[in-house]
């Protein structure tokens, strides 16, 4: 594997994938009948890929940590990240399972996907170097509930990145079995940056209303920010709320949109801008990655996104 230098500002501990996309569904998929997609291709699929993808692309280094098969699927994974300039000194490619699949069947407003996990959940602390975090100031976490050999290890990974000094945020996506906030507490301690969408923060707490839920996931962490979808977002810190709203785009596929969300707050985040500016450069990311099949395709550069506001504001 090729190492590229200086690639450690940011850690991304997760699972790899590729996605199978079809996209510009007309109507939603059923069992029993065929439908016609607008489009097809195959990309670099997961959650903590699309993030890490969406941060590199925004200048920042990033060393990711994962596992792949040994086929055609993982050398695609790899390359991906590659071309991104994303270290990928520590992915491992073992023969013990297929690399991870993602069949998205994607509409303009949403998204149906099955997930093959193979190599995803045999992610383990074992295949995490102990130095992992010497030299780098974030560590982003993701996909919690696929990732069921590393799952217990979140916390204590979370944990020894704050004694290293870095900063954590920690998006667990949606859970198949819809367990209680209590399953994730031990993780929120050690996060400073809690992502969530709109239906996953109803879920966790009961709560139909946004901002009741947000009151109630403020008690396990210092910062909540709830993904709104084309609404935009929503952030809760210290009592107080910030709201921005969404950007008007020809949304054409949504996959990966809140994590290319995280990776623009994260980048605003390290800056040190302040809560709107984070919301609002995680809502044109956000936005941006909507705007092209797959979850990497749409992802902005630095100029892309200064562009991007720039004409958004003097519109
Ligand atoms: P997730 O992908 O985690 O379910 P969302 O669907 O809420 O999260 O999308 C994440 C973010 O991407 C939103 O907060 C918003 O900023 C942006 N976004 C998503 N869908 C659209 C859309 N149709 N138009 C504009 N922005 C969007």
């Amino acid at each position: 594997m090729v190492s590229i230098a200086n690639n450690n500002e940011i850690v991304v501990v997760g699972e790899l994938n590729v996605d199978l996309i079809a996209s510009g569904l007309r109507t939603e998929p059923t069992l029993g009948s065929e439908i016609i997609a607008g489009d097809f291709e195959i990309t670099l699929g997961s959650a903590s890929a699309i993030f890490a993808c969406g941060i590199a692309n925004l200048d920042r280094g990033v060393k990711f940590v994962s596992r792949v098969g040994a086929d055609a699927f993982g050398e695609f994974c790899i390359d991906a990240l590659e071309k991104r300039g994303i270290s990928t000194d520590n992915v491992r490619v073992t023969d013990v399972s297929k690399t991870g699949v993602t069949i998205v069947m994607s509409t303009p407003e949403d998204r149906a996907m099955v997930t093959y996990l193979g190599a995803i959940a045999e992610l383990g602390i074992d295949d995490i170097p102990s130095d992992v975090f010497d030299g780098s100031n974030h560590l982003h976490l993701t996909s919690y509930y696929l990732q069921t050999v590393l799952q217990p290890h979140f916390s204590r990974l979370m944990a020894s990145a704050k004694e290293k000094g870095l900063t954590t945020s920690f998006d667990p996506n949606s859970d198949p079995e819809q367990s209680s906030i209590e399953k994730i507490s031990a993780v929120l301690k050690y996060t400073d940056i809690f992502f969530i969408n709109e239906q996953e923060a109803r879920l966790l707490t009961g709560q139909d209303n946004v901002r009741s839920a947000c009151l109630e996931l403020g008690q396990f962490c210092p910062l909540v920010v709830v993904k709104l979808g084309a609404k935009g977002a929503i952030a809760y810190r210290d009592g107080e709320f910030v709201e921005v709203g969404g950007f008007k785009v020809d949304a054409l596929d949504t996959t990966g949109a809140g994590d290319s969300f995280a990776a623009g707050f994260v980048h605003a985040f390290l800056d040190g801008k302040d809560l709107r500016e984070c919301l609002t450069v995680g809502n044109a990311c956000g936005a941006l990655s909507t705007t092209k099949p797959g979850g990497t395709n749409g992802q902005p550069n630095v100029k892309e996104l200064n562009e991007f506001l720039h004409e958004i504001a003097t519109r």
